[in-house]
């Protein structure tokens, strides 16, 4: 009993020891291991994981502007958060590849780094190819960037076209699971696109303490006069208008089309929404109906073809 006791003290003491000799942790880590996000995960974990599932989620993100209050990382952030939520209710691994995308009417605001759409359609080829060795086999391209949109459309053909992979891209294949949202809407549309009360709103759910709602500072616009002309339209959802529209918008400063960001609007933002009615609540809203139309489409999926 004593010898028992002497013991049980020796190994309290050495405890004690060890937690006051322990080097204490880098005090700027803060993140969580999670699940099926392939930066966080052990060899072991890859392995087991492609024993359930041979689906890939790549965001295709960007590095870029977003007015006064939001981070450069922004739509990389966004993109992978919206991954990660989708990958913790169905097995499919997330694979971000690159942080930076097709920016070039950002470049005028610094920090903003853009990269060619062939560079980026290649990366991500490469990045493809390494996965389908070890056993991925279906690509969903998670677009969070608008500018990236044909990309993203290329890369998927690509991938189809060339390689063992089948590819999809996340936003096509998730529309006709979306359901609507169930808040209440604003009595007027106003024009909001770029870094404005929507990316807000998913930022500060996403991604909350990089928001900097004390610097948000609503955008005065200065659009082309038959650009400006267009907007009712836009807003009412004309087809036709929006896609002239889009057409011209948003470009690069030596295109002289006089749409670049820094063209456009005082502080990078495209939109005059009241920057103040963004929240977190709105955010939550897309990103879980975004989320749930993502893991039924997945579902489907895997029903329709099941891993080989
Ligand atoms: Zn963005």
């Amino acid at each position: 009993m004593k010898k028992a006791r002497l013991t049980l003290l020796l190994a309290v003491c050495l405890a004690a020891f060890r937690l006051s000799a322990q080097t204490p942790a880098n005090p700027l880590w803060h993140e969580q291991k999670v699940k099926n996000y392939l930066p966080h995960m052990t060899v072991p974990e890859v392995r087991e994981l492609l024993t359930r599932t041979d689906m890939v989620i790549i965001p295709i993100a960007a590095l870029e502007q977003h007015g006064l209050h939001l981070p450069i990382g922004t739509d990389y952030l966004n993109g992978v958060e919206r991954a990660k939520l989708v990958a913790q209710k169905t097995d499919v691994l997330v694979a971000p590849v690159l942080l930076v995308g097709q920016s070039p009417y950002h470049m005028e605001f610094p920090g903003t780094i853009s990269l060619s759409a062939e560079t980026i359609v290649k990366v991500h080829l490469e990045a493809v190819q390494s996965l389908l060795q070890h056993g991925f086999k279906r690509f969903l391209i998670l677009n969070a960037h608008g500018g990236n949109k044909a990309i993203c459309t290329y890369l998927v053909d690509r991938i189809n076209q060339e390689t063992a992979g089948i590819a999809v891209e996340l936003a096509e294949a998730v529309a006709p699971f979306r359901t609507p949202s169930t808040l209440p809407k604003g009595k007027e549309k106003v024009f909001d696109r770029h870094a404005g009360v929507s990316e807000t709103s998913s930022s500060l759910y996403l991604i909350p303490n990089l928001v900097r709602m004390d610097q948000a500072e609503t955008a005065r616009l200065f659009m082309p006069k038959h650009m400006e002309a267009m907007v009712p339209e836009v807003l009412d959802g004309d087809p036709t208008a929006n896609l002239v529209f889009l057409a011209e918008g948003l470009k690069a400063k030596q295109t002289g089309k006089k749409t670049s960001a820094a063209e456009m609007s005082t502080t990078g933002v495209w939109g005059i929404g009241d920057l103040k009615a963004a929240s977190a609540e709105r955010g939550r809203d897309e990103a879980e109906r975004f989320v749930d139309a993502a893991v039924k489409f997945i579902e489907k999926w895997k029903s329709l073809r099941p891993k080989n």
